[in-house]
């Protein structure tokens, strides 16, 4: 038998639809563990893992819901992966248009694209504003099934139980670097784009950018100037996206694609034109090549047999979603290797909702203008399942 967790006081007030405008929730939260209290296993109702903008976004809905519930987030501080990224780093569009559900992003004085620090702070706010009960530093290792059919979830903090789970947990966490012959050879310095922050760490040195992605792009546009040269180097030649398509285009294309009307994303292109990656390649800086075939002590080896001396290798060769936790529930895997989802939801296992990995657990799911939608459809279908 499923035991409930304890029933909500009473739901917030429920902004109307669409809330794109400024929409504060008052009430009183209906956690019912302060963070870092630790009775031996606590209850909820949805357990939220992963406090970045697509934990948050399911926050709001969940509150709006009146459900009980807690996110679980192994950060030090709120932010995500936007804590992380490099400083130079601006916004794929204005503030307006990278708005989670209910609070619009306000602008940032001085940027027509936000940077990632004003993406912090407005993250941080936001969990505040709608007193998101985010538990912090908490890694969660495992979620088990339980004999009552709920969700045992295995802790750094504890265990909690919960009869639905939303999953969080981004990409940024897992970095991928493909296998290269030689790599372990090469006497200079190799990162991955989630270590990289300033040019300036490059300077008068030779790099190799690996990656056609828009880390890629940005990260060798970053480095022009500083570094002694750069060479960008893509799998298939690189293709910029036409200059009009910026986050709020892609969402709309995302949008036109859900009513089956329209290009896909991919069909126009791979990496946005954001303004230091058009500027560098008009001016002829930023020129993809073939990817090289090796790595020897000294640089990479390129099909012709040449050798390219370089002091470091930037490996912008992107991300794999951080899904360990959900590894002994077993659930059902399909294409590429991904846990087959219905929209968020996992296809086997309904109690179970994917959320902000990327266009398979729904289009433009990883934007910040683009996860609330799929963050509303989880939790409508967690309410449904919980009824
Ligand atoms: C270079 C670059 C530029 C981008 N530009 C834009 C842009 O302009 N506009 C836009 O909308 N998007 C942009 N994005 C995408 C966006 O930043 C990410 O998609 C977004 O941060 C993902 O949010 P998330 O909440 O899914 O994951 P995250 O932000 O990674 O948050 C997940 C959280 O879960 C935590 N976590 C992970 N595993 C566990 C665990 N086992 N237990 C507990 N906690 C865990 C993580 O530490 C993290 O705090 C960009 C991404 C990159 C890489």
């Amino acid at each position: 038998m499923l035991t409930a967790a304890a029933a909500p006081t009473r739901p917030p007030p429920v902004p109307a639809e669409p809330p794109r405008r400024d929409v504060t929730i008052t009430g009183t939260p209906t956690t019912p563990t302060a963070p870092h209290q630790t009775p031996a296993r606590r209850r909820v109702q949805v357990l939220v893992i992963g406090g970045g903008q697509a934990g948050l976004a399911a926050g709001y809905y969940l509150r709006r819901a009146g459900l009980d519930f807690a996110v679980l987030d192994n950060a030090e501080a709120p932010g995500g992966a936007w804590q992380d990224y490099w400083e130079s780093l601006r916004l794929f569009s204005p503030a307006a248009y990278s708005s989670l559900p209910g609070r619009p992003m306000p602008n940032q004085p001085g940027h027509d694209a936000p940077d990632a620090a004003h993406v912090v702070d407005y993250l941080t706010e936001y969990e505040k504003r709608y007193e998101l009960p985010v538990h912090r530093p908490v890694q969660v290792h495992a979620v088990h099934d339980t004999d009552d059919g709920g969700l045992l979830v295995h802790t750094d903090d504890g265990t909690w139980h919960t009869r639905a789970l939303i999953s969080a947990t981004g990409n940024w966490t897992r970095p991928f670097v493909p296998a290269v012959p030689g790599q372990q050879l090469f006497g200079g310095r190799q990162i991955h784009t989630r270590g990289y922050r300033r040019p300036e760490d490059f300077t008068g040195q030779r790099v190799v950018v690996v990656g056609g992605g828009n880390s890629g792009a940005q990260i060798a546009a970053d480095l022009l100037g500083l570094a002694d040269s750069v060479r960008w180097v893509t799998r298939r030649p690189a293709r910029l996206l036409p200059d009009e398509i910026d986050g709020r285009a892609l969402f709309e294309i995302a949008t036109r694609r859900v009513q089956d009307d329209g290009p896909r994303i991919s069909d126009l292109g791979d990496i946005v034109a954001v303004p230091p990656v058009r500027a560098a390649r008009a001016a002829g800086l930023l020129d993809d090549q073939p990817m090289f075939d090796a790595l020897t002590p000294v640089g990479p080896r390129f099909r012709d047999g040449s050798i390219w001396p370089a002091d470091a290798v930037i490996w912008c060769t992107g991300f794999r979603p951080a899904l360990a936790h959900l590894a002994p529930l077993g659930l059902r895997t399909g294409e590429r290797d991904r846990i087959a989802t219905a929209g968020t939801r996992a296809q086997s296992d309904p109690r179970i909702h994917l959320l902000g990995y990327g266009d398979w657990t729904g289009p433009a799911s990883a934007t910040l203008i683009g996860v609330g939608r799929t963050a509303r459809q989880a939790v409508a279908e967690i309410t449904e399942l919980l009824r």
